[in-house]
């Protein structure tokens, strides 16, 4: 069985106000020794864990803004993960991008790299909303990249769009549905707009420079996207994303399932299972000082945490519960060699007396409500 590969490239042209990942404003970028510490961190790697001697199944090219990128330097990642480990002939191999930054040419380079999927963070297609989100692009160009990236032959092509932007109504989330519909994707996500600490958004919330839409007007943005995306044919397979069956993210799958992946870049997050526990490590958030370790040491860990099994089941579950389809407790006893109900009876029990947990045929999901409260359901097992 392969594994998932993440890579982080964390450099953007502008940071967008409402975003707490580890990215960098940045108008030029050690481009060729950010690669060649990816490619030191990769092959160090290949040594030991889960991934060991297991070809790629996925891999997953996350930002930031991997499009600032040549595709050559994105290839040169891909051949580096095909001389580790080996690639499956069908594996999934996404980049993300920015609209504002893909040309025919570059496209066309990446499906030359072995990039068999592209995710645009498209966000919204009103153009004030993208303003007020910081974004670089305006929706003309979202919709000419994601023509492009059909004209290119990408087949598999994901929409990232935000919902409860201050301000929005629920007309424009509906018409934002509609307007990523008629692009064609095979796959789109839908976020609530959330106000992270640290980040602009968070400090204009705090200072009154902007307001958050009231919960029950998020709720009902949540239950318009739940409505409409699988109305025009994309089913909803976990809490933010929706897409036809078989055109399910794959490399995110490996997330929601709490399996190994192994994730290289500033900042990028490991999980290597080991038994019914594992490891967690973290890298450098700084690009200068993980260029620096990742190339001198081969690896740029900060940080790391050794997963107990109680903990690891408690994420299993978690986890699991954000697909539609929740998992099997034949699943859970599998992989703990104890069975569910041992484990989390009393505290599932008021879950699925109240409803928000619903179990059938032996697999354990969120209901309809559940999703709306899944933080405080998933609150439960942590
Ligand atoms: S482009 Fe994406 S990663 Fe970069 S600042 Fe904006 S939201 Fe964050």
């Amino acid at each position: 069985m392969g594994f998932s590969l993440y890579a982080h490239i964390p450099y953007c042209h502008a940071k967008c106000p409402y975003c707490d990942f580890n990215s960098y404003a940045a108008s030029s970028w050690p481009e060729d020794r950010y690669v060649d510490a990816l490619i030191a961190e990769l092959s160090s790697r290949a040594e030991s864990g889960p991934w060991k001697n297991q070809p790629v199944a996925t891999i997953f090219f996350g930002g930031g803004t991997p499009s600032l990128f040549r595709p050559e330097s994105i290839g040169r990642v891909i051949d580096a993960a095909a001389h580790r480990f080996g690639i499956e002939d069908d594996a999934e191999i996404t980049l993300e991008a920015n609209p504002g930054t893909i040309d025919d040419a570059k496209l066309a380079g990446l499906r030359a790299a072995g990039v068999n999927r592209i995710s645009f963070g498209a966000q919204s297609f009103n153009n004030a909303t993208l303003k007020l989100l910081g974004r670089i692009h305006s929706a003309d160009q979202t919709r000419a990249a994601a023509r492009a990236a059909h004209r290119a032959g990408f087949e598999r092509l994901n929409l990232d769009l935000i919902f409860a932007v201050p301000g929005q109504s629920l007309e424009e989330v509906r018409s934002d549905i509609e307007a990523a519909a008629e692009l064609e994707p095979d796959h789109i996500s839908a976020y609530n707009l959330t106000f992270e600490e640290g980040t602009a958004f968070f400090a204009d919330l705090k200072g009154g420079k902007i307001r958050q839409l009231s919960s029950d007007d998020q709720a009902a943005m949540y239950a318009a996207v739940r409505e409409e995306l699988p109305r025009r044919g994309f089913p909803m397979y976990e809490i933010s994303n929706y897409a036809p069956p078989g055109h399910e993210a794959r490399h995110n799958l490996t997330y929601w399932r709490a399996e190994s992946y192994l994730g290289i870049g500033a900042g990028a997050h490991s999980y290597a299972r080991n038994g019914a526990g594992g490891r967690r490590w973290w890298n450098e958030r700084a690009p200068s000082r993980y260029i620096e370790r990742a190339l001198s040491r081969g690896v740029a860990e900060a940080g790391a945490e050794t997963i107990d099994e109680k903990t690891a089941a408690g994420e299993f579950v978690f986890l699991n519960l954000r697909l539609r389809e929740g998992f099997a407790s034949a699943d859970f006893e599998r992989r703990f060699g104890r069975d569910f109900d041992s484990v989390f009876g009393a505290r599932a029990a008021p879950l699925l007396e109240s409803g928000l947990l619903i179990r059938s045929a032996d697999r354990i999901r969120l209901s309809d409500r559940g999703l709306e409260l899944a933080d405080a359901v998933f609150a439960e097992f942590v």
